[in-house]
């Protein structure tokens, strides 16, 4: 029931084209202690009037916070202190989308972004990685597309071999990645390769990962192409979408106090699960009629958020 809810969410996203990872996620969330929200005094004390919508109030900062690194609350209900800007161009990657000013995160993502894409560029027909979103230079919701991406710990990653890194900004705004998908996401098509397979592995194997979402036809492919050690596919996750990139979630920083985890993986590597999706893709099943309508979802205003968030907005 829950999955054919999800299809019927999913065919809806398609519908409307939203970006990406639009109401991801965040279903299976158990907030171990929720963080404080912002009380009327605090914003009232920081002159925010609470009528206006976060997203707006996030979408207007351009440079992180002066603030020590911190991501606040939930992927998809928080904002992050002291984001760093990962370089437009580097040795093994270059960030795409540069007019959405997307491309800042928490220290530990811009480091992990870094040597993933290192090993990017070993794979045949890679020389690194394109970088698409991260987060706003002090997180928080956006004004388009994602509803996670909030505290600087999720960045998607193209599909899209990066083998020019001397695009200009320009190409940046204007190449486009590349679909890894057929059958509305059950099969890979013939723009998946194994290089896409071994990054996706490096990427997975990386211990400051909770998590990856794909399109469920990759997950599929990986169970049956992966030797050996099968650990990381625990961490390859089917998810609607994220056949032009896919989407990788770090943990909470050890010792980040005010960040919130997402509900750790069922045990196991998850293969038979991604099956599953694949066969409700191919089959869907029908809709339940006592299912009640989507609720449409209230967009955040400052006092949804921590209380911390006030400071990330106000701080200089
Ligand atoms: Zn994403």
């Amino acid at each position: 029931m829950v999955r054919a809810f999800g299809l019927v969410l999913g065919l809806a996203c398609v519908l409307v084209a939203c970006g990406g990872d639009r109401g991801a996620p965040t279903k299976a969330v158990a907030p171990k202690a929720p963080p404080r929200a912002a009380s009327p005094e605090v914003l009232q004390a920081a002159g925010i009037d609470n009528t206006v919508l976060a997203k707006a109030l996030f979408g207007a900062k351009g440079t992180g916070s002066a603030q020590p690194a911190a991501p606040y609350g939930g992927y998809a209900k928080g904002c992050l202190a002291g984001g760093v800007e990962l370089p437009e161009t580097g040795p093994t990657w270059q960030a795409m989308r540069l007019s959405r000013n997307r491309n800042w995160g928490h220290p530990d993502t811009i480091a992990y972004i870094k040597r993933l894409s290192a090993k990017a560029a070993a794979q045949p027909g890679w020389n690194g990685l394109y970088i698409g979103d991260i987060s706003q230079p002090r997180g928080g919701p956006m004004l388009t597309g994602h509803r996670s991406h909030q505290i600087g710990m999720d960045v998607d990653i193209w599909m899209k071999p990066a083998l020019n890194l001397t695009l200009t900004r320009p190409d940046r705004e204007n190449i486009s990645s590349i679909s890894t998908r057929r059958a509305r996401g059950a099969y890979t098509n013939d723009n998946w390769t194994r290089a896409h397979h071994e990054i996706l592995k490096a990427a997975a194997s990386d211990p400051a990962v909770a998590r990856i979402f794909v399109f469920p036809g990759a997950k599929v492919q990986m169970c049956r192409d992966a030797r050996g050690n099968r650990d990381w596919l625990r961490k390859i996750r089917p998810w609607w979408g994220h056949h032009y990139h896919f989407h990788v979630r770090l943990s909470c920083p050890s010792g980040a106090a005010g960040c919130v985890d997402q509900a750790p993986m069922p045990p196991g590597d998850g293969c038979a699960d991604a099956e599953r999706w694949v066969q409700d893709i191919l089959n869907p099943p029908p809709p339940d009629p006592n299912a009640p309508p989507p609720r449409p979802r209230r967009e955040y205003v400052m006092s949804d958020l921590p209380q911390q968030c006030v400071s990330v907005l106000s701080s200089r």
